[in-house]
């Protein structure tokens, strides 16, 4: 059975204590690799490769940084066919989505930073009469930790690593435990780049063992996190004490506001996808749509008929685009939100059961799941179930549209459908989010901030606000 090891120092290496988790095949149910599961040994072993490698790397050349990153994301595109089909496999995302959106992504991501570190500078500032001048450099960091999930593993896993080595820093990197197997792939790619030993370093194993010892260990001086808003409160916890700058992309509980006004046709067939694309595990997904009453009814049924006719089934059938969950534990906690709405009232429009796909008994499928509720404090509304699972509600005016949108702990996208420019403009300066789409959705510019607000994070990545968190500013002020 293939073994996903660890890539310290240029090295693939397995744990010092010799732990291995199973690695699943969601959409068969069955093991299909071995992981291996790290310790506070291991990531220190990776720490001191990093802290070697550090001088170096931070000295090199900006066209040289740049050169390597490109490289990467050539030999992502090289390996397009291998890392997607990789990908649908240890996920249970559609290959169809892995092609579409991971890999090209995950490609794109290095392709971005190494060319917006090629524009990235400090600052000059005159005093001017005081025969003074200030510069102000953006030094890198040192040694940074970068710690992504499962839904989009190479594609959040790069989005990462690549401002972080483009700024100069060395890394210590783990993907979730859940889908190793393309974080281990591109170790193998960065070598073939030309990345130098120790720059980048891949560990892999649980969050509570290997990642802890990432976010604890005293000289590791930055952590980007994106996972959930628990894990995320327990890495601030553990961080605060040593200052560490940190970077938290959390959970989300995002509204989907339809309006009678908007464009039926194209809201209608992008609802269907922000509600179910990659079975609703994706953290920008519209989980709460709330639709003005005119239309409500004829939302309804047009809803139904369109999430009735996608298609679930093996994630590498070309025809599939709806394929497995994660994982048994997910699909289980997704399966308890139907009980949960069962006891709160909700109406089961569409979906609510697990699925048996022909040959794959075993895979972890579940229907794509509409409920339509009457209270906005329920469970189903306020908790983040990342998964196949969307409420309908319908509001009369927009000052309850704004207020549904809002009555929430997260806050980390909003989507908007109308036509109506003094609604967009209010909408957009009065919900509370990181990120709000009108008319659109998960349409994304590399350039522009990332990141929630409330419960859904801190701090903002992309762009060149990920080249900022991954350096230190220093400030000279020189007198002559
Ligand atoms: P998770 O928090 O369980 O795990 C995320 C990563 O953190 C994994 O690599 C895991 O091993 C690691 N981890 C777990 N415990 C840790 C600890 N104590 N110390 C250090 N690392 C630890 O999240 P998940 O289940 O993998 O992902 C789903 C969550 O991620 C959802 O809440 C989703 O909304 C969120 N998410 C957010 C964004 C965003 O950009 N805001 C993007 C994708 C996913």
């Amino acid at each position: 059975m293939q073994k996903i090891l660890h890539f310290i120092n240029g090295e693939f290496k397995a744990s010092i204590s010799k732990q291995w988790l199973d690695n699943y095949n969601p959409a068969e149910g069955k093991v299909y690799s071995k992981i291996a599961d790290a310790d506070e040994q291991d990531v220190e072993l990776a720490y001191k490769a990093a802290k070697k490698a550090f001088p170096n790397w931070s000295k090199t050349t900006i066209d040289k940084r740049s050169e390597i990153l490109l490289k990467i994301a050539d030999l992502i595109d090289e390996n397009f066919e291998k890392l997607a089909k990789a990908e649908s496999i240890d996920n249970g995302k559609p290959l169809s989505l892995a092609k579409a959106v991971d890999i090209p992504r995950a490609a794109a991501n290095f392709r971005f930073y190494a060319k917006a570190i090629t524009q990235f500078s400090g600052k000059a500032y005159e005093s001017q009469g005081l025969n003074t001048q200030n510069i102000t450099l953006n030094q890198a960091i040192g040694v940074v930790g970068c710690i992504s999930p499962w839904n989009l593993p190479l594609y959040l896993f790069s989005w990462k690593i690549a401002p972080a080595l483009a700024a100069g820093n060395t890394v210590v990197a783990k993907p979730s435990e859940i889908t190793p197997m393309t974080a281990f792939m591109l170790a193998d790619i960065c070598q073939k780049a030309g990345l130098p030993d120790g720059v980048l370093n891949i560990i892999h194993g649980r969050g509570q063992s290997a990642g802890q010892a990432i976010v604890a260990h005293p000289d590791i001086k930055a952590i980007s996190f994106t996972g959930g808003t628990a894990t995320g409160q327990h890495i601030a916890k553990t961080t605060a004490p040593m200052f560490k700058k940190l970077s938290l992309e959390l959970g989300g509980k995002n509204p989907n506001l339809i309006f009678a006004d908007c464009d039926y046709d194209k809201m209608l067939s992008t609802t269907v996808k922000s509600s179910f694309a990659n079975q609703g595990q994706i953290c920008l997904c519209g989980s709460r749509i709330y639709v003005e009453d005119k239309i409500y009814d004829k939302f309804k049924k047009d809803f139904i008929t369109k999430t009735k006719a996608l298609k679930i089934g093996y994630p590498l059938d070309s025809s599939t685009n709806f394929g497995a969950l994660v994982s048994k534990e997910h699909l289980e906690k997704v399966a308890s939100y139907i009980d949960i709405a069962k006891q709160e009232g909700a109406k089961i429009l569409a979906g609510g059961q697990k699925v048996k796909v022909k040959n794959y008994e075993k895979g972890y499928y579940f229907e794509p799941t509409i409920l339509e509720v009457q209270n906005n404090q329920c469970r189903i509304n306020q908790e983040e179930i990342f998964g196949p699972v969307v409420s309908l509600m319908k509001f009369s005016s927009d000052d309850e549209a704004l207020q549904l949108a809002n009555e929430t702990k997260y806050g980390l996208s909003a989507t908007v459908w109308t036509n109506n420019l003094n609604r967009s403009m209010r909408f957009s300066k009065e919900i509370n989010a990181g990120i709000v789409w009108i008319n659109t959705w998960l349409n994304r510019d590399l350039r522009t901030p990332f990141g929630g607000v409330k419960q859904s994070g801190l701090g903002r990545e992309g762009g060149f606000d990920a080249l900022e968190f991954f350096t230190e500013q220093k400030n000279i002020c020189i007198t002559y």
